[in-house]
């Protein structure tokens, strides 16, 4: 008979309900759980041995019976405009990656994170979309990006020390197809022994799952942000085809019981990917306004990023500020999110593909250079 060595639990991406009953369940007192959280997001820790206000005794069994694992950087860049990317191996050897924005007054900085391996959606336009869907990431992948670009610069140190201020899951994947992960791991992005940021800086972005948002209002009212880029079923259906399933008004009614149920000033976020002469042109920005005309939100404007064998193209420039002027003159101020960090393909979906075609000989060299344009 063999025996095989118990697996030690990853702390990583436990809650804090989750960690108080992992120390009751091994005989510890329940505020321990506090403590380790601490060292772990906000010291950026994963060494026991380090956790000096443990026992000795304490650290010894937790080397035991327990680990902080995080994923391990692939490829890490950084753009001329001071984008960062991660590439992050998790688990299995899958990739995903993580990208790390600073707004231009250097107040903000927002990390775009990944729910899944892939995504089984397929949206036409959406690179993620056409690498079809491998798997769903785990609490400890989806909280160990935050992590991992928290201490990419050394350990975080203490909480007020906040190399993220912002997070949004429009990443690869459909973060409402992956709950019972993204979930948690939104848990403590929240939670003061966690990332402690507060809940308008933690943006879910859906492209319309439907009974998940209305899940999301029972449990947590972070920030929402809809996938929609188009005012007419028809053409969204053929942009994004989960909207056969949930068509335009069944989303934003959905939207609305969400935004009832927050109770606050709150507004959702319209992501409209602007794509040329598929959704660009003003018959769209009118359908748009028409849909939106009852929503409290506001829109984002997304210029269509290529991908080789889209099939699509962009807008051009003068295009996009049109758009945006139809959009004006039917009352929604809609701001274009600008393409950061081009040179280093950090837009959704770009880079993972590059790196996994390739060879590990590949991947090391690409570890190894230092593309820095700065
Ligand atoms: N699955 C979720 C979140 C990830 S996608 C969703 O669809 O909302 C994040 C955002 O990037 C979405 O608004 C998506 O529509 C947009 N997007 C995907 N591919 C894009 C591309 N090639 N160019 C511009 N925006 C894109
Ligand atoms: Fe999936 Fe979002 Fe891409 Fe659609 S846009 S395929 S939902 S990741």
């Amino acid at each position: 008979m063999t025996i095989t060595a118990p697996q030690r639990q990853n702390l990583l991406g436990m809650t804090r309900e989750e960690m108080e009953a992992f120390f009751l369940a091994i005989g510890e007192k329940k505020f321990r759980a506090a403590q380790v959280m601490k060292w772990i997001h906000h010291e950026g820790c994963s060494d026991f041995d380090a956790m000096t206000n443990l026992s000795k005794a304490l650290r010894t069994r937790l080397n035991e019976v327990a680990e902080i694992r995080g994923p391990r950087v692939a490829y890490e860049g950084k753009s001329s405009d001071g984008t960062r990317k991660w590439v992050l191996e998790v688990e299995d050897g899958s990739y995903v990656e993580t990208v790390l924005i600073p707004a231009d007054d250097g107040k903000r900085r927002t990390l775009c994170v990944s729910s899944q391996v892939g995504c089984s959606l397929d949206c036409s336009f959406c690179s993620t979309g056409k690498q079809g869907f491998q798997r769903n990431l785990t609490a400890a992948e989806i909280i160990g990006q935050v992590w991992a670009a928290s201490n990419s610069d050394g350990p975080r140190q203490g909480s007020t020390h906040r190399p993220v201020t912002n997070v949004v899951m429009m990443g690869m994947g459909e973060p409402l197809l992956n709950y019972d992960s993204v979930l948690p791991a939104m848990k403590l992005m929240l939670d003061d022994n966690g990332y402690g940021l507060s809940k308008r800086r933690v943006t879910l972005s859906t492209s319309g799952v439907v009974p998940m948002i209305e899940r999301l209002g029972d449990d947590l009212d972070v920030s929402l942000a809809i996938s929609l880029h188009a005012g007419n079923d028809e053409l969204r259906s053929e942009l994004v085809p989960l909207n056969r399933k949930y068509n335009i008004s069944t989303l934003l009614a959905a939207c609305k019981r969400y935004l009832d149920k927050c109770g606050d000033a709150r507004i959702v976020t319209i992501e409209y990917t602007l794509i040329k002469d598929v959704n660009d042109q003003q018959q769209h920005a009118q359908e748009l306004a028409e849909v939106l005309k009852e929503l409290p939100c506001k829109i984002n404007l997304i210029p269509f990023n290529p991908f080789p064998h889209s099939g699509y193209e962009t807008p051009s420039r003068n295009q996009v500020m049109r758009f945006q002027q139809w959009l004006y003159e039917l009352g929604f101020v809609a701001p274009v999110r600008s393409t950061r960090g081009d040179d280093i393909d950090a837009a959704c979906g770009q880079l993972v593909g590059r790196v996994k075609d390739r060879t590990r000989r590949h991947e090391r060299y690409i570890q190894s250079i230092q593309i820095d344009a700065d």
